[in-house]
């Protein structure tokens, strides 16, 4: 049974110990409006209760900022938990003054798909609900806007059942009151955990990484595939869509020379267009792949031209294509660079 979030257990203790109900309401604006996250300094609640709640709960925050890499656009943040464990959370922010958030769900992950940094440190373990939500709650608190966050950093979210959890936190209107639609789940396709996503939280963005349309390919790429196939996830996806209305995203990593031939444009646009699909609901996102040290495989990110050949070949076949732009790769932040507890930064 997942523990209940930090704000979650402050209410039950409060309870417990016959706290007014307001103490609640002033513990929930310490976090949220006056941007205290210690119980030591919430000064609106008596001695007592700030010593019991820090006694019982610890300090009130998680994670400890232990290095930060600036460039561009992108900033990443090396985070510290409380067991020494690192994660990144990757700040970017959009020309238009959009602020967005890459959080992780995992020290480390299980997946071993060939192409990303994050799988070769392995599974250190799952994050806490409060280890994901408080990724969020740093910037807020410093007084950045969470305009969207996306569950992309180390990390499979869907393995982590803690993430339903932050999710019930980060959209509850008395804590964070975040639109699901802001929020974007990422996954390699795990079916239970995206039939629970559809059922609990219809109205979160999905996307799922699929990089081959081809079932063979695919297992090279992502192991996970050869305990849940494509046709398995995409079904699961049918029925996500069905029930939601939603658009699902398609993650397509371009590998130079491995996934990026007109054959392979042609077998995604007919995966999407498939009889039965509701192909219109389907949008597929063509991310560069970025370069690190530690990936189990070297790839090499095709030419722009070809890139922008590939996305022609899709929209040809009337499928919804965009090429998404990336930003942060100089400094490691991009999408399957991160690799925090093997790889220091420096600052
Ligand atoms: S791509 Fe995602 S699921 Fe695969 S190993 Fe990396 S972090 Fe894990």
């Amino acid at each position: 049974m997942p523990r209940p979030h930090r704000y979650a257990q402050i209410k039950q203790l409060l309870h417990q110990s016959g706290a007014a109900a307001y103490r609640y309401q002033q513990v929930t604006q310490a976090y949220f409006a006056q941007r205290t996250a210690r119980f030591e300094e919430m000064g609106a609640l008596p001695a007592a209760l700030r010593q019991q709640l820090a006694s019982q709960l610890g300090s009130g925050f998680s994670l400890r900022v232990a290095q930060v890499s600036h460039s561009g656009q992108a900033d990443k943040y090396l985070f510290e938990l409380q067991d020494g464990q690192r994660i990144e959370t990757v700040a970017m922010r959009y020309r238009a003054g959009w602020h967005s958030y890459c959080l992780s769900t995992q020290a480390g992950c299980g997946m071993a798909c060939r192409f990303c940094a994050t799988a070769a440190m392995g599974l250190r373990r799952n994050l806490s609900a409060d280890e994901i939500c408080d990724q969020a709650l740093f910037f807020r608190q410093r007084g950045f806007p969470l305009d969207s966050l996306s569950f992309m950093g180390m990390g499979e979210a869907l393995a982590n059942p803690n993430l339903f959890t932050a999710l019930d936190c980060l959209t509850d209107p008395n804590l964070f009151g975040l639109s699901p639609r802001r929020l974007t789940v990422s996954t390699i396709g795990l079916p239970n955990a995206i039939e629970r996503l559809s059922r609990q939280h219809p109205q979160v963005n999905l996307t799922f990484s699929l990089h081959s349309p081809f079932e063979d390919q695919r297992s090279q790429l992502i192991p996970l595939n050869l305990r849940h196939s494509l046709t398995e996830v995409m079904a699961c996806l049918d029925a996500h869509v069905q029930r939601t209305h939603r658009k699902v995203y398609l993650a397509y990593l371009l590998l130079e020379g491995v996934n990026d031939s007109r054959e392979h444009a042609a077998a995604l646009a007919q995966l999407v267009q498939a009889p039965g699909r509701c192909s219109r609901l389907y949008h597929i996102n063509l991310l560069r792949h970025n370069a690190n040290d530690f990936a189990a495989e070297r790839y090499a990110r095709p030419a722009e031209a070809h890139i922008q050949r590939f996305r022609q070949w899709l929209q040809e076949a009337q499928v919804k294509v965009t090429v998404r732009s990336s930003f942060g790769d100089e400094i490691q932040a991009a999408c399957g660079q991160l690799h925090a507890a093997v790889n220091p930064l420096r600052a």
